[in-house]
């Protein structure tokens, strides 16, 4: 859920009089290849009479009628909440509880055509805690609650995800942040796709913090000209064309500090339905990209499934006489409360419906467009940089220094050496960033093998048809941010 649904929902369940309290939301399947999530759109708190507080609360079937009609109307699910004032950590299901929500399991089953959630709220340190409902009144438990703000907060099942020990090789690690937040990041399942200059070094570093479960996603092989920037890779990789995903793996192997570090090997492009899909088993993703059409992938799952994307990029200008005029990088975490891509000028629609025509594929339309290719200048030196921002802005969103989370979007110019933060507002057209929570009814982006180049444009026709007018000049400055 974000971080505003949390608070409408803490706001009724915690009460001043210390009672218990409860309450009911809708919410939409997000269905990963291996994962399954339920993200909460609206709370639905309830009308004079809709519910009974004494002690423990119960609602009434008016109440969970209603809510579950509407549910049913918008395509929706029904979550059933309640809190636990006196609760610390993730609540195991009493008998009574039970009862309760298995007695509307059947009947919420069979109006809204999906599984009823249960939650609860521990109210002394904020844990959630959640299970589904089959339609038989059987419960299987949640293995975490992901809270996503300017911070990232995720409640985990202990029993399902124990924390993991502390190693030895991490001390340096734990002594910064505390055994709380080390727990809590190495359990967090992260992805990075795009395993170039800036992808393959955050994998490394992720796999060294301890992260137990690191994935990689790319598609592409190592060339020659590729090892002035993937300092990973070795001759025989570019002499044999070794994929970089398995580079990348060799490496985060060797670096890996977590005691059971799994790799997860995705030699896919996320812009297919298996990329896309494989994307949304993860709790945080790492954009490290440079086509615009996987960018636009990542930018809509940002809002439609809430996981939060940290994106960045390098822009080298240079002059005529081929000398270096000046090297801007931008880093910026993609979320719900903050700019999407497009707003934020990183990601240009008529861009990205030209990658999926093929277009940046074709020699004949690159030189004819006379535009540089996309991520064609870089400099290993400057990369390390990009990769160091995005990881600091990681850093920020799930431990949080000073409660102070990720701070939006950031651009650095080399000539200056100036930090600046961007001024970046959310166009009112806008159409990722009123997609929130939508899950599996995102617009469908991904496809399988461009067919002809007419093939699935309708959905991109749509979002170039709604943000052509506030687009000024077509190209925005710094679209080839890579
Ligand atoms: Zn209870
Ligand atoms: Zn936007």
């Amino acid at each position: 859920m974000t971080v505003e649904i949390h608070e409408a929902l803490t706001m009724h369940l915690i009460r001043e009089d210390g009672d218990e309290d409860l309450c009911l939301a809708m919410y939409a399947p997000s269905t990963g290849a291996l994962r399954d999530s339920a993200l909460i759109r609206e709370a639905c708190l309830p009308l004079d009479g809709e519910r009974e507080v004494h002690g423990n609360a119960t609602v009434t079937g008016r109440y969970v009628l209603r809510v579950a009609r509407e549910a049913r109307n918008r395509g929706l699910g029904v979550v059933i909440l309640h809190s636990h004032p006196r609760g610390r950590g993730w609540q195991e299901l009493s008998r009574l509880d039970a009862d309760a929500e298995a007695s509307y399991a059947h009947m919420i089953a069979q109006v809204t055509g999906l599984p009823l959630i249960g939650m609860t709220f521990a109210g002394i340190d904020e844990t959630w805690s959640a299970r589904r409902w089959s339609a038989e009144g059987k419960h299987s438990a949640a293995e975490s609650v992901r809270v996503v703000g300017a911070r990232l907060r995720v409640s985990w099942n202990e029993r399902l995800v124990p924390a993991p020990s502390a190693m030895p090789s991490q001390l340096r690690t734990v002594s910064a942040w505390g055994d709380r937040t080390q727990a809590s990041i190495a359990r967090l399942r992260v992805l990075v796709v795009g395993s170039g200059s800036v992808g393959m070094d955050v994998a490394i570093r992720l796999a060294a913090t301890g992260i137990q479960k690191v994935g990689v996603m790319d598609f592409d092989v190592v060339e020659e000209v590729n090892r002035d920037r993937l300092v990973a890779a070795t001759r025989r990789d570019a002499r044999r064309q070794f994929p970089k995903v398995d580079v990348a793996g060799r490496a985060c192997v060797n670096a890996a500090t977590a005691a059971d570090f799994e790799f997860q090997r995705h030699f896919l492009n996320v812009t297919t339905p298996e990329g896309q899909s494989a994307a949304l088993d993860y709790d945080v993703i790492f954009s490290c990209v440079d086509r615009p059409w996987a960018r636009a992938i990542l930018n809509q799952i940002a809002y439609t499934d809430l996981i939060p994307v940290i994106d960045g990029g390098i822009g080298i200008d240079t002059f005529d006489t081929g000398e270096m005029r000046n090297a801007t990088y931008r880093t910026h975490v993609v979320r719900p409360g903050r700019p999407c891509l497009q707003c934020n000028g990183q990601l240009d629609p008529a861009e990205v419906s030209r990658d999926r025509l093929g277009l940046f594929d074709d020699p004949t339309y690159i030189e004819k467009a006379g535009q540089p290719e996309v991520g064609k200048q870089n400099v290993t030196m400057l990369s390390a940089s990009v990769m160091a921002s995005q990881l600091a802005l990681f850093v920020s969103l799930v431990a949080a220094p000073s409660k102070f989370g990720e701070p939006g979007p950031l651009r650095f110019s080399l000539t200056t050496h100036r930090l600046q933060h961007v001024e970046a507002t959310t166009n009112p057209a806008c159409i990722y960033e009123h997609l929130v929570a939508r899950g599996d009814r995102r617009v469908p982006l991904a496809q399988t093998v461009a067919t002809s180049p007419a093939a699935g444009l309708g959905p991109i026709r749509t979002l170039i048809g709604l943000v052509a007018p506030y687009l000024v000049g077509g190209r925005v400055k710094g679209t080839h941010l890579r």
